[in-house]
């Protein structure tokens, strides 16, 4: 296999034909919250069969209990809260299961509402009819919050740990942050009250901001680092990131160390580099970056400026799974080139 210099620069090419890539393993952008199912706080059985559906909701409807702004802060209280719920809407309103998906008490305990509807966000694939606003239980994901807010907010806590439910949801199903809304935007009610319905829109903002807040690291341990065995493996620099680095020997052709990860969405993302420095190691690595506006190759002196992150620049990158950045062995000289681990940043 000879490349020609041109295509080593060109991204895919470097890996040369016939190569089979490994599969790119990929990690959620942001861990998924905490949330007690139904067995956890003590659910009844569903008093008959829940319609499970196989299509995904497009929005998030965010309800208030309408029951008292209690200080009980505690998990034990918040439990209590879900299975008084369900009693009431099994028992009053002659319901097969709490109404809506999740509640989220006053102290920040989120839990499920009506059956299925955690492990269908968990597989991010399906939903279960629900019933907690006419006209939208088959494709609104309802969140109820605790308390009464018609002139109060909710607490920062609820709050909190409001956003994170919501950007967990949004993420699952591919929801936009743009699809929240209140109860009373589909029927005439006072739910989730004047206050809360006016934080709405600082809610959209929070979930938006956290949906875009992206930071990966990858080691040249990560499972989205591969090289082939012409890379050695070092752990002789106490500059190393992790438990060693993988180096290398100028070679004039394709023979990259890649560096992939899932980026959330299209846009900017701040790359940077780790590696050990010595005064035997390349002084002119070529460091492709893979960017959506093309290929774009970052020199990097690894005989100076080991042990920290070093910036290579903010580059353009789609959305999705993907190789990143590669170190090149196609360099001059006779000294190792380093790859050790890189990190990539939304901006
Ligand atoms: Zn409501």
């Amino acid at each position: 296999m000879h490349l020609s210099r041109r295509n080593v620069f060109r991204g895919a090419v470097v890996i040369g034909a016939g190569t089979v890539l490994p599969p790119l393993l990929t990690e959620p952008a942001l861990a998924a919250p905490v949330i007690a199912s139904c067995a956890t706080w003590g659910a009844r059985n569903p008093s008959s069969t829940l319609t499970q559906l196989a299509t995904n909701p497009n929005k998030i409807i965010i309800h208030h209990t309408a029951t008292p702004n209690s200080t009980d802060y505690s998990q034990a209280h918040a439990y209590a809260l879900a299975r008084s719920i369900q009693n009431h809407h099994m028992d009053n309103n002659g319901w097969s299961d709490t109404g809506q998906n999740f509640t989220v008490s006053r102290g920040g305990y989120i839990m499920e509402g009506r059956h299925y509807s955690l492990s269908k966000l968990t597989a991010g694939s399906g939903f279960v009819t629900s019933a907690h606003c006419p006209g939208q239980n088959t494709t609104g994901v309802g969140i109820e919050n605790e308390g009464t807010y018609t002139s109060l907010t909710p607490p920062t806590v609820l709050w909190d740990k409001l956003v994170d439910l919501c950007v967990y949801i949004c993420q699952r199903y591919g929801i936009s942050s743009s699809q929240i809304y209140g109860h009373r935007d589909f029927v005439a009610t006072a739910c989730p009250g004047d206050a809360f319905y006016a934080q709405l829109p600082a809610l959209k903002a929070a979930v938006q901001a956290k949906l875009v807040s992206f930071s990966a690291t990858v080691d040249n341990t990560s499972s989205g680092f591969r090289a082939s065995a012409n890379w050695g493996v070092s752990t002789y620099s106490s500059q190393r990131f992790g438990v060693d680095y993988r180096y290398a020997a100028p070679f004039s052709g394709s023979d990259g160390a890649y560096y992939s990860a899932t980026l959330p969405s299209a846009g900017n993302y701040k790359v940077e580099m780790w590696h050990p420095a010595n005064t035997g190691y390349n002084a002119a690595t070529p460091v492709v970056i893979f960017s959506s506006a093309g290929n774009q190759t970052v020199t990097v002196n690894q005989t100076v400026s080991g042990g920290v992150w070093r910036n290579l620049g903010t580059f353009a990158f789609a959305a999705g799974a993907q190789d990143f950045a590669a170190v090149s062995r196609w360099t001059s000289g006779t000294a190792y080139v380093i790859a050790d681990a890189m990190r990539i940043t939304k901006v």
